[in-house]
């Protein structure tokens, strides 16, 4: 039996290819220059086997044209060109691409081709209504047109030409609601989508560019056009990075990231192996504005063959890394037919995993050789890093903790755990630490005088997410987590502790009294070393305080947040003590009022609100008639 062949739909496989494969109109430009760029490449390619090839690399070039009175847009190369067969064969079948045969045949380190899928050129289409293209191969005498106003197909015919090369002209469509199509034969508009796109082809893309200078007589202006390059060519990161002046980098990084200042650091990363690419990283000096928003969106750019693809691509870099910025480039990305995104995210992973650990042993290194950037940096960003200790389960707790830091009643600025560890008292047992929401609230609590006054550090916990995080931790280096607050807190020597155990027991009936009228803890009871203070708050169980503080604060969690058990302590060496035994024998109600008040004492040292102040301000009141 005779095969038959498949009858494509052509009219509505080109109206699929235009109007469905691209999330944004605006790469067409992309896509002729890319082409251009393949077509500049197979000549320069065979110049350098045929020596009747007369072009140098520099005498290679991309012009774009723009004539907004005859609403057209020119791209025109001075590449390899096309045959008439060579028009009928690329651009008359939808997915053949020249470029990939040619790619296939050739192996040769100093060309990048960039086509592959056949369709990019029909993206023009999707802001022409007609598309003209006139080519004549190098080194042949006639030229041919090929000419197209999309889905009912085309027309090829000789024409005049004057040099070798391509051109393509766009007939730019009107203006419709949805889209002003004018836009794209604006100088700005061009200049800065090659700059966006095609910033690193490796020709230089021209264009004649009109400004107003003053006259020499520095009366009235004139008009002078030039031709201007319009785009870098070489990307900075292709460059050996010994060659690249500070200076560079900064400006690369002011004038893409739109940032004031340069970067605190400058990391660069060139990997080949099981992922090949060349990144570029950069670490701010100051959070963005709106780094600490839902609005901030992390990412890198992500480049092809010098090539942008992505402009922000999320899974290059974890959420404990996002106030990174920068680029990554790699040749050897398997991209999905609109070249916008990748076909398999394993290339991707691979990468994101090799630029995680880069910028960790950089900010590592940064925390060893450069202290005061270091500091900087964690100010501006450590929040994130104690956020990605505690996200996900603490699943990235091992890659980030000796990344943290922490204030601390030590002499240095800012304690890493590593350090806090190095520098324990031989009998201690725990990491102490304390909460609050600023050093000097810390500094108050009782607990923490008693703890210092031990001879041990105790770290001071001011942002919310702290204690969460050292939660997640649970240890470092063998060593628990303690908060000094916490009723399991374990820093008395035996013999306060023997006489607690006394004391506690002598007057267990009264101290159940106290409990039973202040209502609202699960034990009152005596303690030794707390110092000159009467009393002071201790948290049971899992919650701490602060911990529930914190919790309640988040919008719609109020009711389900139980409060931290706590329990009233009282300094058994304090005056105190023995007024409330007494009146625990003569007047019952006032140790009452005592116990309340004493209550309330301990919360306002713990930063903890009072429902109710009129209450505390009553009890006081009475006492004083
Ligand atoms: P791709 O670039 O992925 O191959 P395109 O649809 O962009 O697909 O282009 C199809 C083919 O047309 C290219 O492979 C190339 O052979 C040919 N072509 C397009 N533009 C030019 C040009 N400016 N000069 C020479 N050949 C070109
Ligand atoms: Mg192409």
């Amino acid at each position: 039996m005779k095969k038959k062949q498949f009858k494509t739909e052509s009219k509505k496989l080109l109206d699929m290819m235009i109007n469905s494969i691209y999330t944004h109109r605006e790469i067409f430009l992309r896509e002729l220059i890319s082409n251009a760029n393949d077509a500049i490449d197979k000549l320069y390619f065979r110049s350098l086997t045929d020596s009747s090839v007369a072009p140098t690399r520099a005498d290679y070039a991309i012009f774009i044209e723009a004539d907004k009175e005859a609403r057209t847009l020119t791209v025109t190369d001075n590449g390899c060109g096309m045959t008439e067969e060579e028009l009928e064969a690329n651009l008359g079948t939808i997915a053949r691409s020249g470029s990939l045969d040619f790619k296939s045949k050739t192996e040769s380190e100093d060309i990048d081709i960039i086509g592959q899928f056949g369709v990019g050129f029909y993206s023009a289409f999707m802001v022409a209504s007609k598309v003209v293209v006139t080519s004549r191969p190098y080194g042949a005498e006639t030229a041919y047109r090929w000419e197209s106003e999309g889905a009912d197909g085309y027309t090829v015919e000789e024409c005049e030409m004057e040099s070798f090369g391509t051109s393509i002209t766009l007939h730019i469509k009107e203006d419709c609601e949805e889209e002003r199509f004018s836009e794209y034969l604006e100088e700005y508009t061009i200049r800065s989508l090659v700059k966006k796109y095609s910033d690193y082809i490796r020709y230089p893309i021209k264009m004649e560019v009109s400004r107003e200078e003053k006259e020499e007589d520095g009366e009235g202006y004139k008009t002078v056009t030039t031709v201007e390059t319009l785009n870098s060519m070489v990307p900075i990161w292709k460059r050996p990075s010994g060659e690249v002046s500070d200076e560079e980098y900064a400006d690369f990084y002011k004038t893409k990231y739109y940032d004031y200042e340069g970067p605190l650091k400058v990391i660069t990363q060139r990997l080949e192996g099981a992922a090949t690419f060349t990144a570029m990283l950069f670490i701010p000096k100051r959070a963005p504005f709106n780094y600490y928003t839902k609005e901030y969106e992390k990412g890198l750019e992500l480049y092809s063959s010098g090539v942008m693809i992505m402009e922000k691509c999320a899974d290059l870099i974890p959420d404990y890394f996002s106030f990174v910025k920068g680029l990554v480039d790699s040749s050897d990305l398997t991209l999905n037919i609109s070249r916008e995104t990748l076909q398999h995210d394993r290339q991707l992973k691979v990468m994101a995993k090799a630029i995680e650990k880069k910028i960790r042993g950089e900010l590592e290194k940064m925390m060893e050789s450069d202290r005061t950037s270091y500091e900087r940096f964690f100010e501006a960003f450590g929040i994130q890093l104690k956020y990605g200790v505690y996200s996900d389960y603490g699943m990235h707790k091992d890659t980030l903790k000796d990344l943290l830091l922490f204030k601390s009643s030590g002499e240095k600025r800012y304690v890493s755990l590593k350090e806090y560890v190095a520098s324990m008292k031989e009998e201690q047992k725990s990491i102490y630490y304390a909460a609050q929401d600023s050093v000097e609230r810390i500094e108050m609590l009782p607990q923490v005088k008693a703890v210092k006054a031990k001879g041990y550090e105790v770290l001071y916990l001011t942002d919310d997410v702290d204690e969460f995080a050292l939660r997640l931790l649970e240890s470092y280096d063998g060593k628990s987590f303690a908060n000094v607050t916490a009723e399991s807190l374990d820093i008395a020597t035996d013999e306060e502790k023997e006489q607690q155990k006394s004391e506690n027991e002598a007057s267990g009936d009264m101290l159940g009294f106290m409990k039973d009228a202040i209502g609202k803890v699960s034990a009152v009871r005596f303690t030794p070393s707390l110092s000159d203070y009467p009393v002071c708050l201790s948290s049971e169980g899992e919650l701490s305080v602060e911990m529930a503080k914190t919790l309640k604060r988040m919008p719609g969690a109020e009711a389900g947040i139980p409060d931290a058990s706590v329990i009233l302590e009282i300094n058994m060496e304090h005056p105190i003590a023995a007024k409330l035994k007494s009146l625990y024998e003569s007047d019952k109600d006032k140790l009452a009022s005592y116990a309340k008040i004493l209550y309330f004492e301990a919360c306002l040292i713990s930063g903890i609100e009072l429902e109710d102040p009129t209450e505390l301000t009553k009890l006081v009141s009475e006492l004083m008639i």
